[in-house]
């Protein structure tokens, strides 16, 4: 099994040094190698996603990554601004399925801001198209328009389209998800106004032909919206296009509480897949040992379930994280009077404590 490490900018560096400890103690024949992305990997080649770094994720199984970005970065060229490299990676190895699971430990219930009573137990999850809907369509740009409400005025324009294989390869991933849950899948839309959508609709209705045994619904995306906050409990497993799958995900992760404890992963027709956490490189902690390594942790937890096929080291690892919020620790972000305060590098040996106990007692 062979796992491409790349820890990036900011605080990737820390929080990914943690989720290697706790997969080293995990006793299983893994191949580590780490190179340069994002930040880190301009100052040093000049480029984002330098040959060599996207050579070693092709070859890997998997590819665990921290953050990238800084500010410092934000007034260089486009193509070389360190967010690029994750752009790259998605397309060159096709990862066009995004999972992101939203999870309200019950130790954190009171972390949110929402009522104990809406979130306590919630565990969903978002599967957001990644390569294609209004983010990729062609044409783009700026002219000057012929009709509409002020012809001969400056305009922009973006492209929304989907075709039949892009819809059905990930109705197919969640529909499959949906029957390792709790076999419902709601498929969130704007089926009412866009023809895109309508198509989306559509086709998902006709996949799920081949999934009698697990319930869809669809849903417009303002009423999802709306649901996610009133009634998050009621979902499962959602399925939506690239654009409201970028919107939804940060409303549903943000139901938890904290940025610091939400893995993803993004996943191609191989299984072959990134993992990383949800949050960014924030180079406003970075440096101070102070972030939170449990979203990257659990990040490397997806990765042994969903492309290492590790599936009972994955429940390991995402039970020591629980152990370990149990016995009341916590870092800044999550902290809350009566319970105790610990850094990136003890929260991290704290999950290998927990893992080590049930190795020793299983
Ligand atoms: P961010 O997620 O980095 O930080 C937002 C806030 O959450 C900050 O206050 C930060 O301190 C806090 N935070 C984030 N992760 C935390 C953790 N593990 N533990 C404790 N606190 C944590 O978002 P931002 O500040 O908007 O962006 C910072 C940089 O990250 C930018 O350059 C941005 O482009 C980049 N970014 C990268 C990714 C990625 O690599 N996938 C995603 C989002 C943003």
């Amino acid at each position: 099994m062979k796992i491409a490490v790349l820890p990036g900018d900011g605080i990737g560096t820390e929080i990914v040094a943690e989720a290697v400890k706790v997969l080293s103690v995990l006793d299983l024949p893994f191949e580590m190698e780490s190179a340069l992305v994002g930040g880190a990997a301009f100052e040093a080649h000049g480029h984002p996603l330098p040959e060599s770094t996207l050579n070693l994720a092709k070859a890997a199984d998997a590819i665990l990554f921290g953050a990238v970005g800084d500010w410092k970065y934000d007034t260089l060229d486009r193509p070389l601004r360190p967010e690029q490299a994750i752009l790259g990676l998605r397309k060159n190895l096709g990862l066009f399925a995004n999972f992101r699971p939203a999870i309200c430990y019950e130790q954190l219930v009171g972390a949110s801001s929402l009522k104990p009573e809406i979130i306590s137990g919630l565990d969903i999850l978002i599967i957001r198209e990644l390569t294609g809907d209004i983010y990729f369509g062609q044409p783009r740009g700026r002219r000057v328009a012929t009709d509409g409400h002020f012809p001969g005025a400056e305009e922009a324009f973006d492209t929304m389209r989907y075709s039949r294989p892009e819809i059905e390869r990930i109705a197919h991933v969640a529909f499959q998800a949906a029957r390792k849950r709790s076999k419902k899948v709601t498929s969130v839309d704007k089926a009412n106004v866009l023809e895109t959508f309508q198509f989306w609709k559509d086709v998902v209705t006709e996949v799920h032909a081949e999934y009698p045994d697990v319930e869809l619904e669809h849903m417009y995306v303002d009423t999802a919206a709306m649901q996610l906050v009133r009634a998050p409990k009621k979902f499962d497993v959602v399925v939506t296009g690239n654009m409201f799958g970028d919107i939804l995900s940060d409303e549903a992760s943000m139901l938890t509480g904290s940025i610091g404890m939400l893995p993803s992963a993004s996943l191609n027709a191989k299984n072959q897949g990134l993992y990383e956490p949800s949050h960014g490189s924030a180079p406003d902690i970075a440096g101070q040992g102070i972030a939170n390594p449990l979203a990257t942790i659990l990040s490397a937890a997806m990765m042994l379930r969903f492309s290492l096929n590790q599936p009972q080291a994955a429940d390991r690892i995402e039970s020591a994280v629980q152990d370990v919020l149990a016995s009341g620790l916590r870092t800044v972000d999550i902290w809350s009077e009566g319970t105790t305060k610990v850094g990136t590098r003890e929260m991290g040996d704290a999950v290998v404590v927990a893992i080590t106990k049930t190795i020793t007692k299983g």
